[in-house]
């Protein structure tokens, strides 16, 4: 708490001491009982006349993924830190300075609403997310709140999470590493289960010759002509079966990563899933398919669950009010963050559908998920990808540490996102050995007409 505080008002109290130059005089700071008096009022006095000045990156490598973190700053010392999406450019939300400067960070919402529009879906909307939540952190340490508390305050103090482990086409092992994770304390697990599995298995796969059965193919499932058969059904399932002898079935077990395959072959093996009773099938068809999802949803009587590449609500609606998903899954750092995801899960409520969320990224964006969540009544559970990555725990401080222990993340409390940078761990993970959140200059002057409408 003290290290977050510190560095919070010595940049205040520098705002202080000039605004009251002219009139307070030196005097009234020369004495030190005022000016410990000063100390413990609320020195978050001046939101009205905050602004924001400049926006920069740190790029961490390795989280295991891509992140790269954003801080934005201000004229009165505090700061905000944001999270563009896993994976993608920094440029994403460097290419908004322009458009941020000047702005009070505690108009989120009318910040978002001008930026959203150089948003899209999968990693294209990490530079707007990221944006917001770097608003949110200093719309809270302006007024002294934790973000969840601005959204209407907590529904939980607790963050349930899930995880999956390392692959392994034996899965004996496979179930091995699930247990352990069960074991570590997570109440809620998830698998890969793709058609990589029958690779090289001869009768288990129908494709096309020339077409890949591997993951890497960019083509939507629906036309690559791929198509399983009943053996290779018959293979998965029984990977499952042996999966499941290790873990039980008292845990969730969600699984993901089917691979490209067309519809009828989705719900042929969904049925042949069925008696594993898994927690949730992943992206079997492109979202944006939402009638062949509805398909899926109707014939399998598992969970579907679709939703980490969607920006900005409509999309979830949809899936929702059609019932084409049983669970929708939005990553904040591509839905539209911490605000428009609360709306996703508020929105889908009223269809009685439940919100999961995908993460991948750094303890920055882990906690503007964790203040997410706790404000979302319909939340369900939070992915955590960094379970085996040591020093994950220690980019951040101000949180309790681990952050995810035994499964669960504790809301913070204090005023904003909660955590501070620990510049020397971060360092150490850049990208760009020495790259730490250097001056932009070059993205202060991008304009363009912007206007959506005449
Ligand atoms: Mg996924």
């Amino acid at each position: 708490m003290k290290q977050a505080f510190d560095s919070h008002l010595t940049g205040r109290r520098g705002f202080l001491r000039s605004a009251a130059a002219g009139t307070l005089a030196a005097g009234l700071w020369a004495d030190p009982e005022l000016e410990g008096a000063v100390k413990n009022v609320n020195t978050n006095s001046k939101p009205s006349e905050l602004k924001i000045t400049d926006l920069r990156v740190a790029t961490i490598t390795r989280a295991p993924m891509l992140c790269p973190i954003i801080r934005i700053d201000t004229n009165q010392g505090i700061y905000g830190l944001g999270e563009v999406r896993d994976g993608a450019s920094p440029t994403y939300a460097l290419f908004l300075k322009s458009r941020i400067l000047g702005e009070n960070p505690c108009n989120v919402d009318k910040i978002f609403r001008k930026i959203k529009q150089f948003g899209y879906h999968g990693r294209q909307g990490g530079g707007v997310c990221g944006i917001e939540m770097a608003l949110w952190d200093l719309a809270g340490k302006a007024y002294g709140v934790p973000v969840y508390q601005m959204l209407g305050g907590k529904f939980r103090d607790k963050i349930r999470c899930y995880a999956d482990t390392t692959e392994s086409h034996d899965p004996k092992i496979y179930g091995q590493r699930l247990k352990a994770r069960h074991e570590q304390g997570f109440t809620w697990l998830k698998m890969d289960l793709g058609i990589d599995l029958l690779e090289g298995v001869p009768g288990t796969v129908t494709h096309p010759a020339g077409v890949s059965i591997g993951q890497g193919g960019n083509v939507q499932h629906m036309f690559t002509g791929i198509e399983l058969t009943p053996k290779g059904i018959q293979m998965m399932a029984d990977y499952v079966a042996q999966v499941r002898e290790q873990v039980g079935y008292d845990v969730p077990l969600s699984a993901d990563h089917f691979g490209h395959i067309g519809v009828n072959s989705c719900i042929r093996l969904g049925k042949a899933l069925e008696k594993y009773n898994l927690a949730w099938l992943e992206d079997m068809v492109p979202w944006q398919y939402s009638d062949l999802l509805k398909e899926i949803a109707d014939a399998v009587d598992i969970p579907i669950l679709t939703g980490e590449d969607i920006y900005l609500k409509e999309g979830f609606i949809e899936l929702a009010r059609k019932h084409a998903v049983d669970i929708v899954h939005p990553d904040l750092a591509t839905s539209g963050g911490i605000y428009e995801t609360k709306k996703i899960g508020d929105a889908c409520q009223e269809y009685g559908v439940p919100m999961a969320m995908h993460f991948a990224g750094s303890p920055v964006c882990c906690m503007a998920n964790v203040h997410c969540a706790a404000a979302t009544e319909n939340f369900l559970v939070l992915e955590n990808h960094s379970v085996d990555v040591p020093w994950w725990n220690d980019l951040v401080n101000g949180v309790e540490k681990p952050i995810v222990n035994k499964g669960f993340i504790t809301v913070p409390e204090k005023p904003g996102l909660g955590i501070e940078l620990n510049e020397e761990v971060v360092k150490q993970h850049l990208l760009e050995p020495g790259k730490y959140f250097l001056p932009t200059p070059e993205w202060d002057k991008e304009r363009a007409h912007d206007r959506l409408w005449s």
